[in-house]
């Protein structure tokens, strides 16, 4: 198998046989288990697998307990979603996917939805040690006449509204971004100590040097890590190594895939398209193939139309 271009990938995934079996590959290496049960005694039907232990005694595919699950595409369409879905830079809407493989938009929408569970990170590893590390929070959306008026204007009324118009609170995204590496990204309700204190430390190795700008909410770094901060309240943007310019690029590429190509986000489902852009960055180095191969590891998660429809 060897492919750099969707083409190549369809040329090779001709017949679901050949999908199924490769995914057999994937998620067993040959050695099929009973997703109900987890026993490893199972018999091969027709139509894929029984177990054989007497309490459980089900059939199962390769699909059952993966984001493939009860989906009535076929593996052929959605290697293809996953291909599409996590090689355009900005992401790729539902009517765009839609229309590129032939299938509704509902359908498409759940298939994105899927795939960004597929993408989020199970077992995140530690940033920083050597490689510095900068954080800082940025705002999504949100409709009202100080929108524009810098981002350190984080107290809002909740009840202002914009000519008459009703208004939508800005999320407020945290993220913690390696100079060489990985970002982690996280929707938090507030800018507190809290908040951001405890993400920082679930995720940025101890004694690791932390760049930040001069939010007072930063201060307590200085605790656990070497951190220093610029001063963009009098235009001090860069000083030798203090800067946050790693971090201010992904929030750009960021917002404009989240504006451009998925125009709103509810707060519901906010996380998921953090997950999906950090999955592509933290990605960047691979090669398309060797990015489908990665991810397709990772597609043992289930989220069900039910839960995803699910009115919160
Ligand atoms: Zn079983």
């Amino acid at each position: 198998m060897n492919f750099k271009s969707l083409p190549q990938l369809l040329d090779h995934f001709k017949e679901e046989a050949t999908c199924i079996e490769y995914y057999e590959l994937v998620r067993w290496n040959g050695y099929p288990v009973c997703p109900h049960c987890g026993s490893e005694r199972v018999y091969k039907t027709t139509r894929g697998y029984k177990c054989a232990n007497n309490e459980c005694y089900k059939k199962f595919t390769v699909k059952v307990g993966t984001i493939f699950e009860n989906s009535k595409i076929s593996l052929r369409i959605w290697f293809a979603a996953i291909f599409l879905a996590t090689n355009h830079k900005k992401g790729i809407s539902s009517v765009q996917l839609a229309s590129d493989l032939g299938i509704t938009q509902k359908t498409a929408w759940f298939v994105l939805h899927r795939i960004r569970e597929m993408l989020k990170v199970k077992e995140p590893k530690l940033l920083g040690n050597d490689n510095m590390v900068e954080v800082d929070e940025t705002y999504i959306g949100g409709k009202n006449k100080f929108k524009h008026h810098g981002k350190k204007r984080s107290v809002i009324d909740n009840t202002l509204t914009n000519e008459g118009k009703p208004y939508v609170p800005k999320k407020m995204v945290v993220g913690i971004i390696e100079r060489n590496g990985q970002v982690v990204l996280k929707h938090v309700p507030s800018a507190d100590l809290n908040n951001i204190g405890s993400f920082i430390s679930k995720h940025v190795q101890q004694g690791s040097t932390i760049y930040s700008d001069e939010a007072p909410v930063y201060n307590h770094l200085k605790k656990f890590y070497t951190h220093d901060n610029v001063q963009h309240g009098i235009n001090i943007y860069v000083e030798g190594n203090v800067h946050t310019n790693t971090i201010e690029n992904f929030w750009s590429v960021l917002k404009r895939g989240l504006y451009g190509i998925y125009h709103q986000v509810s707060d519901k489902h906010l996380e998921r398209y953090l997950d999906e852009y950090s999955a592509r960055f933290n990605t960047r180095s691979l090669t398309n193939q060797q990015r489908f191969e990665k991810f397709l590891l990772d597609s043992e998660s289930s989220l069900s139309y039910k839960r995803l429809t699910l009115k919160s």
